[in-house]
């Protein structure tokens, strides 16, 4: 089969034709339809998760991953539902499931988790082997280059939104920031409309066309932070909804810089979700977070069950996409896109 890989850090992926992965009888083979390109295999391929534990290459990344089902392993129930030819998507994730965090569905925090696309096998190549438990079968109807996003860009903010939902964060009299507007903030954007129990949403980013993208997608309000201090941005806010404050920010960045101007501007009793790590640390002041009563949320991914409920949300046609399909030639041209941020909604391999 086709692959891009690494074979070394900070060098670009290398194309090769290696074998069809064997299956394990609880996995099935899956035929990669379509994989999206993230930030995170950027941070991949520069080394960056080298320092939290080491992945040996050779590596295959990608970890948007939708296809049809190839193959079924010997010892996969027929209870599971699923049949050769079916369309899936591959939830990220694979825990051990025996922890505790597993046994309540959180298997993407479990300590033992694997992941597609940080390893072995992942998206950028023709087939995938993957735990039968972590396929959920969709409705042949959905695009494919739509469905691939939906496993993290559209996943991850899903998750992190229902956290500051569940811990009374968001309501009708509240405004919620969204920081960064690039693959995962055109789906935030959506989410909190959604899930937001009437707040109002303001879009936050240093890119114009990116802003409009959040403007389309329904944010309330826009505003640049480029070369703007946290005072400014401030004013500008209090002159959009009325409030100098954010009652709820949902980071989908995780740049230093951008978070300190976030803690800056978070309200009293405020939540601020960050499920980005473009940066590796933040310096804030202790003493606001304490005096305010604040709630830090660490959201990682999605577990199956958010996945299943934003394909139920996709399959209702209540998600919208910025999608720009490319060829499995052009992963590393887009890799260097999407370092530099120039990347505006999804880049989608498509086989
Ligand atoms: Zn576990």
């Amino acid at each position: 089969m086709k692959a891009a890989r690494i074979l070394a850090y900070n060098k670009p992926l290398v194309f090769e034709d290696i074998p069809v992965p064997d299956i394990q009888p609880d996995e099935v083979l899956v035929k990669v339809a379509a994989c999206g390109m993230c930030r995170s295999d950027v941070l991949l391929v520069d080394g960056f998760f080298q320092g939290y534990g080491d992945i040996p290459p050779p590596v295959i990344p990608g970890h948007e991953i939708t296809g049809t089902i190839e193959k079924i392993g010997s010892a996969v129930a027929k209870a599971a539902g699923i049949e050769e030819g079916d369309h899936v998507v591959v939830a990220p994730g694979w825990g051990d499931g025996t922890c505790r965090h597993c046994q309540v569905g959180n298997t993407q925090i479990c300590a033992n988790v694997r992941w597609p696309g940080f390893g072995t096998y992942g998206g950028f190549a023709e087939y995938i082997p993957v735990p039968a438990r972590y396929v959920i079968k969709v409705a042949k109807h959905l695009k494919f280059e739509e469905l691939a996003p939906l496993t993290d860009a559209g996943l991850t903010p899903y998750r992190a939104l229902k956290k500051m939902r569940d811990a009374g964060g968001l309501g009708p009299d509240r405004v919620i920031g969204i920081f960064g507007v690039g693959g995962l903030g055109a789906y935030a954007v959506q989410y909190a409309k959604l899930l937001g129990a009437g707040a109002t949403v303001v879009a936050f980013a240093r890119n114009l066309d990116k802003l409009t993208v959040a403007k389309k997608y329904g944010a309330d309000h826009i505003i640049s932070v480029k070369d703007k201090s946290a005072p400014d941005v401030g004013k500008e806010l209090k002159k959009a909804t009325g409030q100098d404050k954010l009652d709820a920010i949902m980071d989908c960045v995780g740049a230093p810089e951008m978070m300190q101007m976030g803690f800056a501007l978070l309200a009293i009793s405020g939540h601020y979700a960050d499920v980005g790590f473009v940066g590796d640390r933040i310096d804030v002041p202790l003493f606001p977070r304490v005096s305010g009563e604040q709630t830090f949320h660490g959201s990682f991914w999605g577990n199956n069950a958010d996945l299943s409920e934003v394909m139920a949300l996709a399959t209702a046609g209540k998600i919208q996409h910025t999608i720009k399909t490319i060829g499995f030639e052009e992963i590393n041209e887009y890799l260097d896109l999407l370092r530099d941020n120039q990347v505006v909604g999804r880049a989608v391999v498509t086989f």
